[in-house]
């Protein structure tokens, strides 16, 4: 199987035979062997029927229906999953994405690339809710991951089937799959593709949505720094606070017994004693985190490192 195409769907019910039968157009003309999975996440009008309708004709086409509406990492999720392609492409299935990119997106995996994104060029989306927002969160995610993309959010993406197989989703966290999948050093580029309004059914995220994805950058970010070793993040920044808590308590014993003078009504003393607490706490919540960190990597049996390939004998 050489392409796998992943669309996570909820409530789409008008979209479905257009986006269908565009995609159909374009991945015959690739040439290639190809697969679509369609993840019905728990849709509640008719999507499903139109699905089986379409699957029943059709042996190219997966479908796999959530009990309920699990979000659409999860639908990502399921689809990498049971995907066989060699190479898996991602993309919305509310026509705002055009099948017809597929082959950009290919030529440039060819290239060598291992995860290509697409970046909407021009974005059709309202101003204020959706691209401000969104440019603020490219620029920060960019900075704070180093992966410099222009458009995080565009769900046109194609992986290697490795990057894939590699990345754990939880949450919300799809958006990050290109910074994650660069931690395992493979190479990511962008290619502007073409963005259309949405024009059946309605978005399913509102601004709520801008507070999910900063909590989730610090999450990436440190997931992708520390995961191995949290003490040094936490036992850093509490060793810190308590010397210096202990600096500010000898200062005030000085002045004490030295100068005889009373510390009790001194602000100062208050701060001594908060910075020292909160040292020994976080370097307890570091070593806690390296017990953790410990279990989860044996118990998975999971490496700290990921190999591209070994030359043996
Ligand atoms: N989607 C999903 N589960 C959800 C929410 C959305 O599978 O809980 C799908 C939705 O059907 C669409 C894609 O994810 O195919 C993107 O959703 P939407 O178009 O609402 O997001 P926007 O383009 O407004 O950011
Ligand atoms: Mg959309």
């Amino acid at each position: 199987m050489d392409l796998s195409v992943v669309i996570p769907l909820y409530n789409e019910e008008e979209n479905l035979v257009p986006l269908y039968e565009q995609l159909k157009a374009a991945l015959e003309g690739t040439g290639r062997e190809y697969e679509i999975i369609i993840v019905d996440d728990g849709s509640t009008d008719g999507s499903f029927e139109v699905l089986k309708r379409l699957h029943q004709d059709d042996g190219h086409l997966k479908v796999i229906r959530f009990r309920r509406n699990f979000g659409q990492t999860a639908a990502f999720a399921a689809g990498f999953d049971c995907s066989q392609g060699q190479v898996v492409i991602t993309m919305d299935a509310d026509l705002q994405n055009d099948p017809a990119d597929i082959p950009l997106l290919l030529e440039k995996i060819e290239e060598g690339h291992d995860v290509v994104s697409g970046w909407r060029l021009p974005r059709q989306d309202p101003f204020l809710t959706r691209r401000l927002p969104s440019m603020l969160a490219n620029w920060l995610i960019s900075q704070v991951t180093g992966v410099h993309l222009h458009d995080y959010g565009c769900s046109l993406k194609a992986y290697r089937r490795e990057v894939v197989k590699n990345v754990q989703l939880y949450g919300e966290l799809h958006r990050f799959i290109p910074a994650i999948a660069n931690w395992m050093g493979v190479s990511v580029a962008e290619v502007p593709v073409r963005h259309y309004p949405r024009r059946f059914g309605r978005s399913k995220y509102g601004l709520s949505r801008a507070s999910r994805v900063l909590l989730d950058l610090l999450t990436v970010r440190f997931l992708l720094s520390y995961s191995t070793r949290p003490i040094h993040i936490f036992g850093g920044v509490g060793l810190i606070s308590f010397v210096v808590g202990i600096g500010l308590g000898g200062y005030l014993s000085f002045v004490k017994f030295a100068l005889g003078q009373e510390i009790a009504d001194r602000p100062l003393l208050l701060l001594a004693i908060l910075l020292m607490v909160l040292g020994v706490q976080l370097i307890s919540i570091g070593l806690l985190g390296a017990l953790v960190v410990r279990t989860y990597y044996e118990a998975l049996g999971k490496p700290i490192y990921v190999v591209r390939e070994v030359l043996d004998e």
